[in-house]
């Protein structure tokens, strides 16, 4: 066995892992990272196709405006200048929303919404100023205050058990404004009632404040920060994954990889999904109750993600993204979101579509892998992408001669990002979950830790309120705050002395 000198292990090198990682190491804490990958990223990590770079889990995020979190995080991390980041809405619209009946254009700020939704709801004052100053709240709170402390938390203003349709219920909502409102709902598969309030306003509230997508690629994203953390002395393992994790008195204290290669440690970090934590412990470290509770939890759900290149002269660039919401039963939504943005190839515009995809429509081929499937996958892949080209047509009118760089399906992100059921946010976040799950920094073995997107929300914010607290816990909260502290007044007297200059 290795006994080595590595205090952390942190399995996974996704924005959770690789984010820990940077932070750890800053604080001269030396880390192993583990990925099952031969290259880091994650979600995160992008591919080519024809000499065109293909999003897979980074399409647009927010807030990453001077001072605002994502910012903040990013100069402490080090990697602002090479993200290249580009702001989005900047010619007054952010989102595009088409329902069968209207069309609602988000603005790419708080004022201009609130003018927004009177002048699609004119009568509803009370219930708009109560959605106004919900995100506002919200939207205040997601920056670190001169101490390294969030300014507030996502669960202030809704707490972690109130409903999204309790909420606007409250608030006195139309139909009107709860679809508006609930947009990004449908990215869960979750129903109104059981959607945590918290989810959807922090994500719009984050947007309203900035809105940001990278300059760079998501694979310069992910090489960025394993390279940060490279440098910052954090050792990078690739291809091979971890498949046990040791306990000893109730203790995680080292890992076995699928090498046969043991590590040793006094904390261990999972940034993956903790359904693939379970197997990996111990039998008996756990509680049977925990891990069925945990078992039983929901993934969100997947989708069919279509890659097109278009002429531009057919499709030109549009600085927002567009939803189109089709309601089917006023409480299930069947939603596919598009973007078009520069390829990078002189000449042509890239499309991404994105459709919601049940895991269980592809569970013929639940047994096969990526890269190694039958003829029949590869005609049910086109059908489905066929019928996203189809809506794709329809909300942006002709497409022109297209080529379809990739069509990817819930198996595929199964495949790739070890993403149970090719979930896109993983764990779904329902007021019915037991409260034990709602925040899952921790797990019930001592020294081990939980961060990324199922610790407590997903999405690059998301991942970065799971690193807030779960670093802390594994560093000591009064150190890590500390050292964000640090870090912001290094960055403020940076920006002064580059005024005074
Ligand atoms: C289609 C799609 C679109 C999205 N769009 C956006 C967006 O526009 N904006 C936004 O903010 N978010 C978006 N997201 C979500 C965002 O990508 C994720 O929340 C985030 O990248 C998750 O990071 P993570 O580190 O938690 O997990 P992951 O990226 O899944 O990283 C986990 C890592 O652990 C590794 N791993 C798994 N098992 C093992 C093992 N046994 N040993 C070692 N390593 C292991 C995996 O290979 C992976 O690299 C999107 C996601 C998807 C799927």
């Amino acid at each position: 066995m290795n006994t080595g000198d590595t205090e952390v292990i942190i399995i996974g090198a996704g924005l959770g892992g690789l984010t820990s990682a940077i932070l750890l190491g800053q604080m001269g804490i030396k880390v192993t990272v583990i990925e099952r990958s031969p290259f880091p990223g994650g979600l995160l990590r992008s591919y080519a196709r024809q000499g065109v770079d293909c999003a897979v889990g980074l399409h647009y995020f927010g807030p990453a405006g001077e001072g605002e979190l994502l910012r903040q995080m990013f100069d402490i991390l080090g990697v602002t200048d090479k993200l290249k980041l580009r702001r989005i809405g900047t010619q007054g619209v952010l989102e595009r929303y088409i329902f069968d009946d209207v069309t609602f254009d988000l603005p790419s700020n708080l004022p201009a919404f609130k003018e927004a939704l009177l002048g699609l709801c004119p009568t509803e004052n009370d219930a708009i100023d109560a959605i106004i100053a919900a995100l506002q709240t919200m939207s205040q709170g997601l920056r670190l205050d001169e101490g390294g402390r969030l300014q507030s938390s996502p669960f202030s203003f809704a707490g972690l058990d109130q409903s999204m349709e309790e909420f606007l219920a409250a608030a006195g909502c139309s139909k009107k404004l709860h679809d508006i409102l609930t947009v990004h709902g449908f990215w869960t598969g979750l129903p109104m009632d059981k959607c945590p309030a918290y989810l959807l306003l922090y994500t719009l509230g984050a947007l309203l404040l900035s809105a940001w997508e990278l300059g760079c690629t998501g694979r310069q994203m992910a090489d960025a920060y394993s390279e940060r953390a490279l440098a910052t002395g954090a050792d990078l393992i690739l291809g091979d994954p971890v498949e046990h994790i040791l306990v000893h008195d109730g203790r995680a204290c080292g890992v076995r990889l699928r090498s046969g290669r043991s590590l040793t440690c006094k904390k261990i970090v999972a940034g993956i999904h903790p359904k693939l934590v379970l197997p990996m412990l111990p039998e008996g470290a756990l509680s049977a109750a925990y891990k069925d509770g945990l078992l039983k939890l929901a993934e969100t759900g997947s989708a069919v993600c279509v890659h097109l290149l278009v002429d531009e002269k057919q499709q030109e660039a549009r600085g927002y993204n567009i939803f189109r919401i089709h309601k089917i039963d006023g409480v299930h939504t069947d939603g596919t979101f598009l973007q078009v943005r520069q390829s990078g190839r002189s000449g042509y515009n890239l499309v991404t579509i994105i459709r919601g995809s049940e895991y269980s429509d592809w569970k013929q081929w639940y047994d096969t892998f990526t890269g190694k499937r039958d003829g029949e996958y590869n005609q049910a892949k086109m059908k489905a992408a066929q019928s996203m080209i189809e809506i794709a047509g329809k909300v942006l009118g002709p497409l022109g001669d297209y080529t379809i760089l990739d069509i990817s399906t819930p198996l595929t992100l199964r495949d790739w990002a070890a993403s149970p059921e090719g979930s896109i946010y993983g764990l779904m976040r329902s007021v019915t979950n037991d409260l034990q799950f709602a925040v899952l920094t921790r797990m019930p073995v001592r020294s081990l830790y939980l961060v990324g997107q199922n610790a407590i929300a997903p999405g690059l914010l998301g991942v970065t309120l799971s690193i807030l607290r779960g670093v802390g816990e594994v560093a000591g909260r009064g150190r890590f705050q500390k050292f964000l502290a640090e870090k912001l007044a290094e960055k403020s007297s940076l920006s002064s002395q580059a005024d005074t200059d």
